[in-house]
């Protein structure tokens, strides 16, 4: 009998090692990983680059208290504003934190020039955002919130698509409009470049700030560095996490100059947030990503697999209803459940995880290679081929 807490349920399988696109299996078997932690993996399994940092900085120094400089973190920082709309970042560990601490920085922006009533966010019904007391009820999702209240307050919600509502919804006392660019647990729902402008101008109209939620679709998942550059828009505030750790526990907020003036000494803090080993892994993971020619391979890859999705979906419409996503943030939308589909594709030694709108999330690595593409589509035709 297992001592773990019952809260994950858990496939009876477990792994003894990962190389790039595959994981082994205690019981000796090879699969194909579409999952790689949820996007978390982004150079895949034991990328030597991301070993050798870890192993480099490991013999050096682990942790450090925010009381001091950390040269390591200076340096990814750096390189994050260098490359992104971003002027200032804080380190956090988790995708949670990040994004609580996005509505911290928002709240206090406005406290900051004189408006402390401004603190209220929008948020889209059925979002994720994370699992703390305020993220949950920044969800706005029945199930992730039953059980957990006392409600945490300061939260309003539209629903996908409304415009209308949204509009409705701003008052006075808004902050933020906090979305996920493409939301991720909620189904692979792609939010369309014209309507991210759209966000953009409202908020501007409206003075109020835009946070896009990027810890799922954002450093390099769709192509570019952020979901958000394909509708060339800046928002104000970004809360990242899986994908910058390539497997590290991490996680940080970006923010423009003028919402980071906000964040005076004092006003957060983090004990192991931005410590060097942390540090240390997640400039190597950008390293690999920020060289010129990787994110155009992400693009044609992911094209190439979208055009295949694509095929097998007019070859089984009455299994596929639909193939979302951008980028290697893909999802494949069947008509019915998909729970049996999906341990049919791991029998067959890929792996895959469920999102909502029953929707199976195919999430390679970014260094995924056209054979393993190849093999995912012949293991996805051969259980259409045979199901039922
Ligand atoms: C996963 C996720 C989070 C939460 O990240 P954790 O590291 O699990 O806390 C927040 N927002 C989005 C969009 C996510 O996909």
């Amino acid at each position: 009998m297992s001592s773990l807490a019952n809260n994950y349920n858990r496939k009876k399988i477990a792994f003894l090692k990962g190389k790039g696109s595959f994981l082994y299996s205690t019981n000796g078997s090879k699969y194909l990983d579409f999952v790689q932690g949820i996007a978390v993996n982004s150079l895949g399994h034991a990328h030597p680059k991301l070993v050798a940092a870890l192993n480099k900085q490991s013999k050096k120094v682990w942790h450090v208290s925010n009381a001091f400089q950390i040269p390591e973190g200076e340096k990814l920082a750096k390189k994050l504003t260098q490359h992104t709309f971003a002027d200032y970042v804080l380190f956090q560990n988790s995708g949670a934190e990040a994004t609580e601490a996005a509505i911290k920085v928002a709240r206090r922006y406005f406290y900051s020039i004189g408006q402390p009533k401004k603190n209220r966010i929008i948020c889209i019904k059925d979002s994720f955002h994370g699992r703390t007391l305020a993220t949950i009820f920044a969800s706005g999702s029945k199930k992730m919130t039953e059980g957990f209240y006392p409600k945490v307050p300061g939260f309003d919600h539209f629903k996908f698509g409304d415009h209308t509502k949204l509009k409705k919804l701003i008052t006075k006392k808004t902050a933020a409009i906090m979305v996920e660019t493409v939301m991720g647990e909620g189904g692979i729902k792609v939010i369309p470049d014209w309507c991210l402008k759209g966000l953009r101008k409202l908020c501007n109209e409206k003075k109020i700030l835009l946070i896009l939620d990027e810890v799922q679709c954002g450093i390099g998942r769709t192509g570019k560095f952020f979901a958000f550059e394909h509708a060339k828009v800046k928002p104000d505030i970004v809360p990242i996490a899986k994908g910058i750790g390539g497997g590290f526990p991490m996680g940080a907020v970006l923010m423009n100059k003028k919402t980071a003036s906000a964040m005076v000494a004092g006003t957060h803090g983090s004990t192991f947030g931005g410590n060097p080993l942390a540090m240390s892994v997640g400039s190597a993971v950008l390293e690999v990503i920020l060289k010129k020619s990787f994110l155009k391979n992400v693009t044609k890859i992911s094209n190439y697999f979208h055009l295949e999705l694509k095929k097998l979906q007019k070859q089984y419409p009455k299994i596929i209803k639909e193939v979302r996503g951008a980028g290697l943030l893909v999802g494949l939308q069947l008509h019915k459940d998909q729970t049996t589909f999906i341990k049919k594709l791991m029998d067959n030694k890929l792996l895959t995880i469920r999102a909502a709108e029953n929707v199976i999330r195919l999430l390679p690595p970014l260094t995924v290679k056209k054979n393993e593409i190849d093999l995912a589509i012949s293991i996805i035709c051969k259980v259409c081929k045979n199901y039922k």
